[in-house]
């Protein structure tokens, strides 16, 4: 029989990503009592650096988090380059373009943020966080959840509420105890990630180099570091992992002499994988994001590739709208499928909008066609050339003013 805990709460967050840390924090300062679960024994970012565009930052700012943030050791990211593997540029997206106050993005080790919203958390008397506690299934009387089993050591626990919210990543159990109908896409490329010693001449700028089915990138995520991935395969990656971590190097610096003299110090200190982690990448579509008595944020609901860099940043605003949601839920006492349904309405198209042009990104950018290639190359220049296509993209991307290219775009993009 599981045991029940003596404590009831108003709501019960499954997953300390983002997205859960950022909805349990807003909930709590509402006035409810939040219950945070997580599977893992404690936080473990993994060796990756992450972005947070102007949209997270400006979440960040309204919880009067970003202070702390940027105060930290983060980096300042003001350019990101696009070359070809060769080396020949390709493009430059200029942040510092962007209306104030973000004319930037902030690239960090995702410990940093992930430190301060625990921070915060731990500051609340109203929010309990239970780690190495792992979701198992829905408590429903009369057909409606009244709360949820979890394991914590290998024992049940039962924990009771009034409304459950899934954050629970791109293969949330909660959205299957849901029953919510939908369609996860594991794309066939993902990431191998690393942090290393950011080598002097290394300047500011964020650095991606595309080649033919290759892709690497450098983004500086502090002062003396910098984080770099690399595309590979998901079936290629226990080969990868055979031939050893020497040899992926050797590939990695086959794209362009540049990148052995810049990293291949760096990347000495590199010597086994536990230094590394491989990341796949998903796109999750539900039918709904809501049911009765519960509701789903951030990947668990929409996970899309991490070529638009909004994933955490999606997370966040789910989180920031949904608690406004959430609170009328509590003030009617009403948490049915129909009144959840405005947070899904207000996020769904912008959603949609982002995982569409991942998918783009996806097809030309990962691509080993020569014709898609030459596409790739020219639309970047075309981008670089052209301003309001230029700050169109940015926009999107920044989460500002998520309007991707229109035909009009795309044929100025191409043809013109
Ligand atoms: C290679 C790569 C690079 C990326 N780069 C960026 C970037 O630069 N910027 C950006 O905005 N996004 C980026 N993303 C996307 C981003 O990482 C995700 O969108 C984001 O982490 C989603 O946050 P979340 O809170 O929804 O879920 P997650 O961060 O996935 O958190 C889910 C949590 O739920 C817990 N959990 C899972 N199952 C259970 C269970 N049964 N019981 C209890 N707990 C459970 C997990 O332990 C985890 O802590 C990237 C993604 C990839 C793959």
């Amino acid at each position: 029989m599981p045991n029940a805990l003596s404590k009831k709460f108003d709501l019960i967050v499954v997953g300390a990503g983002v997205g859960g840390l950022i909805l349990s924090l807003l909930m709590a300062r509402k006035g409810f009592r939040v219950a945070v679960l997580d599977q893992q024994a404690h936080p473990m970012p993994l060796p990756r650096g992450e972005i947070l565009q102007p949209n997270g930052l400006n979440i960040l700012a309204q919880l009067g988090l970003l202070e702390a943030l940027l105060k930290s050791d983060v980096h300042f990211n003001k350019k990101v380059h696009f070359h070809q593997s060769s080396g020949a540029h390709l493009c430059t997206i200029d942040y510092m373009r962007l209306p104030l106050p973000y004319p930037y993005s902030v690239v960090l080790l995702p410990a940093i943020l992930q430190e301060i919203l625990l921070d915060a958390l731990a500051a609340s008397p109203r929010i309990e966080t239970f780690w190495g506690t792992s979701f198992k299934g829905l408590i429903k009387k009369d057909n409606c959840i009244v709360g949820l089993e979890a394991m914590q050591a290998e024992s049940p626990v039962t924990f009771e509420c009034s409304i459950v919210a899934g954050a629970d990543g791109a293969g949330s159990r909660v959205r299957a105890a849901f029953q919510v109908a939908h369609r996860t896409h594991a794309y066939e490329d993902g990431y191998i990630t690393m942090v290393v010693d950011r080598p002097p001449g290394f300047q500011e700028d964020s650095r991606y180099y595309l080649g033919k089915g290759t892709i690497f990138g450098a983004f500086p995520v502090s002062d003396t570091k910098v984080y770099l991935f690399y595309m590979i395969p998901t079936h290629q990656i226990a080969a990868v992992k055979n031939r050893g971590i020497d040899d992926l190097k050797l590939a990695i610096f086959s794209l362009n002499p540049e990148i052995e003299i810049m990293f291949g110090g760096p990347l000495q200190a590199v010597s086994g994988w536990e230094q590394t982690a491989y990341m796949r990448c998903f796109r999750v579509r539900c039918d709904q994001w809501a049911v009765d008595g519960g509701v789903l944020l951030g990947d668990a609901a929409h996970a899309m590739n991490p070529h638009v860099a909004q994933g955490r940043n999606s997370a966040m605003a789910d989180a920031v709208l949904l608690a406004d949601v959430l609170e009328d839920c509590f003030q009617q006492g009403d948490f049915s499928q129909n009144k959840l349904r405005r947070y899904e309405q207000a996020r769904r198209v912008e959603i949609e909008k982002l995982q569409s042009l991942g998918d783009e990104m996806v097809f030309f950018w990962n691509s080993t066609s020569p014709v898609l290639l030459w596409l790739r190359d020219r639309v970047f220049k075309k981008v670089e050339r052209k301003p309001h296509l230029h700050d169109k993209l940015l926009k999107t991307v920044a989460g500002i003013d998520v309007s991707p290219f229109n035909l009009i775009d795309r044929l100025s993009a191409v043809c013109l």
